[in-house]
């Protein structure tokens, strides 16, 4: 942000011009907007700016303005869920630095099993280093990697690839800024009386340290964080749509990521996550152990869904989660700095979106019309496979 305010004393009567992105309503919004004010309200506008999520680029000396207007009014109380873009930078983000024809070849550097004793099926971390490309392979919290697996497909053509949302941060799980974790879970189905896995998910399963692995990517720009350190993120995942919800969360709350990153996350972080069983849950100690550490900022909500029960009785499933929270979530939402994730198999998203539909009803709000506005200002994020 370029500031720019000279020297300035108690009675001076000059005036400074406050440049704004990303403030009003409708399309202005997608304007720069300039208001020009005496040094003695200076301070007032900004905080005014601030509370109402705009984005001061800079504050000049002088009227730089066209004499667009007025200051504005302070916040008032949000009866209708705002749908200000959100400062969800997309600069720098890297997209495609491999592709299908020209892979990176990424060696395995471990490969652990994530679930407990009785889980239902097989989920695995897995972290490749990438050390050694030109251009070196990065990427940021939010995207996926593409995977070729070893060997040919039933036409006896080159196995295509797959894509797996990543789950370490940028600068990986151990901060040297040179690997890249997945979180995989082994497809298996059964057709004619016969189990049959899936090719590529199996081939990560299974695969050694020390391996190579055909990589392409980064590739995705829905599910990136905003750079807003003040934001709110509700994170709604299922199995191994956990994946990016465990980059954000690193970003926000490890210790030693935080100290790397240099981002000081001072917002609040509300995850809901569906498993079948506690077996079942991904990465839960360290989500755990972040709920103790920021009681103030991160909640953990399970919904656990052979184990716990709804209010009607039946099994808890995530979107019975977002019905019980319902009110606090929109609470959340009417405040413009309030991002939501949603990520996992694509068979949550009717029941999510009956969910956030009653519990909009209730506000008398109409959910088929504010969520095509939320996902208008890059505040509703959805990633389903
Ligand atoms: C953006 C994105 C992110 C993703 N992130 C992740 C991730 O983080 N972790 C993860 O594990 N996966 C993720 N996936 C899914 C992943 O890309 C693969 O689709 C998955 O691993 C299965 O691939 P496969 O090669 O093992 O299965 P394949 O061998 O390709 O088999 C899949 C095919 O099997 C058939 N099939 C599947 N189930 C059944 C069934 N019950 N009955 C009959 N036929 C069936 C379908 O035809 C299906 O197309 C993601 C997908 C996308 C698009």
């Amino acid at each position: 942000m370029r500031v720019s305010t000279g020297r300035a004393t108690q009675s001076d009567s000059r005036m400074f011009t406050v440049v704004v992105e990303a403030f009003g309503m409708g399309k202005q919004r997608q304007a720069e907007r300039r208001f020009t004010v005496p040094l003695a309200l200076l301070q007032g506008l900004m905080q005014t700016i601030a509370r109402q999520g705009g984005r001061i680029s800079a504050v000049l000396s002088g009227d730089a303005s066209p004499p667009e207007t007025s200051p504005p009014a302070p916040a008032a109380p949000q009866t209708t869920p705002p749908t200000k873009p959100a400062a969800v930078s997309h600069a720098d983000v890297p997209v495609n630095l491999y592709k299908p024809k020209a892979p990176f070849m990424g060696t395995v550097v471990e490969n652990y099993g994530l679930v407990g004793e009785g889980a239902i099926g097989r989920v695995n971390h897995i972290t490749f280093d990438l050390k050694g490309g030109d251009p070196q392979l990065h990427y940021v919290e939010g995207q996926s990697i593409g995977i070729i697996p070893d060997g040919t497909d039933a036409n006896g053509k080159p196995n295509k690839l797959r894509l797996y949302s990543i789950a370490s941060t940028r600068h990986g799980d151990n901060l040297e800024g040179h690997t890249v974790s997945l979180c995989v879970r082994q497809l298996q189905y059964e057709k004619d009386g016969e189990t049959i896995n899936g090719v590529c998910s199996t081939f990560l399963c299974d695969i050694e340290p020390g391996a190579k692995v055909k990589i392409t990517g980064p590739v995705g720009k829905e599910m990136l964080l905003p750079e807003d350190e003040e934001a709110n993120v509700i994170m709604l995942a299922t199995g191994t749509g956990i994946a990016p919800m465990r980059t954000y969360l690193r970003r926000m709350f490890e210790p030693a990521e935080r100290e790397k990153n240099g981002w000081t996350f001072r917002g609040k972080a509300w995850l809901f996550m569906g498993s079948p069983t506690t077996a079942n849950l991904l990465y839960d100690a360290d989500f755990e152990h972040y709920q103790a550490q920021f009681p103030d900022n991160f909640r953990y909500t399970k919904a656990i869904s052979r184990e716990q029960q709804n209010a009607k009785g039946g099994r808890m499933y995530i979107q019975d989660r977002v019905s019980e929270n319902a009110e606090e979530i929109f609470a959340w939402i009417e405040n413009p700095k309030t991002h939501v994730y949603m990520c996992g198999l694509r068979g949550m998203e009717p029941g999510i979106d009956e969910a956030m539909g009653v519990a909009a009803a209730a506000k008398g709000l109409d959910w088929s019309e504010l969520r095509p506005q939320l996902k208008k200002a890059d505040r509703w994020h959805v990633e389903t496979y």
